[in-house]
């Protein structure tokens, strides 16, 4: 048995304050009945409850950080190549975790998976800006006007504009770049535009979540309750 307004916040339907006012509004049922009681405790296992008329899912939820090795494709099954899938336990998968969103074949670094499509949703085309800072070296040369392009939000070669981006220069081939959307080949396309062949890129942040206890590649960690929370 858990709380219902604990379930629903757990589930991302917001703070437990918003949650209140979801069944303040009338918006949530429990087998069918509306309910407005938020101090009511339900049975996971058996009772349906919906928001809005959709159904919240009750079962086990799965929130992990995976440090994704080059060589993989990120998706649950590939004709042709090895997916991030055949790295993780075999309980993860059954449980129907997915990568939320993508990282290229050639790229490593960090990657979440989870079988909570509510919250996976929330990283992806949540209004909260998520950045994600990316470790890039590179061939070629990028020019200060370059660089300067790609912090003011440059425009690839298919018209596409880029949002403002963060640059700190490594060394003469390498910088980290700081991004908050997630277009296709997004980092390469970036350095391409300014000049530069990207070489190797790896993800070492995605907001407040590291590679802190996943240093090695391969490795998996479950994510704490304040790394799923943050951003909720
Ligand atoms: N940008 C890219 O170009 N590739 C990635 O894998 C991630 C971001």
């Amino acid at each position: 048995m858990m709380r219902l307004d604990k379930l629903l916040a757990n589930k991302a339907y917001g703070s437990r304050k918003e949650v209140h006012q979801l069944l303040k509004d009338q918006r949530v049922t429990i087998n069918g009945e509306i309910t407005t009681k938020k101090d009511i405790h339900v049975d996971i296992e058996s009772d349906v409850i919906t928001v809005d008329g959709q159904v919240v899912s009750t079962k086990q939820q799965y929130y992990v950080k995976f440090h994704k090795p080059k060589g993989y494709v990120t998706a649950v099954e590939d004709a042709n190549h090895p997916v991030v899938m055949d790295l993780l336990p075999p309980e993860y998968i059954k449980m129907g975790v997915v990568p939320v969103g993508r990282l290229d074949k050639d790229t490593e670094g960090l990657l979440l998976l989870t079988n909570d499509g509510v919250w996976g949703h929330l990283i992806i085309n949540g209004n909260k800006h998520v950045s994600k800072v990316y470790y890039v070296e590179y061939d070629g040369e990028l020019t200060e006007e370059g660089i300067q392009r790609i912090k003011e939000g440059i425009v690839l070669g298919d018209g596409t504009h880029c949002k403002p981006a963060l640059i700190d220069v490594v060394s003469s081939q390498s910088l980290h770049i700081t991004i908050e959307e997630g277009k296709y080949h997004q980092v390469k396309r970036m350095i391409g535009a300014a000049g530069g062949t990207v070489t190797y890129l790896k993800r070492l942040t995605i907001g407040h979540i590291d590679l802190t206890g996943i240093e090695e590649v391969g490795s998996v960690q479950d994510l704490t309750i304040g790394d799923i929370e943050a951003f909720k």
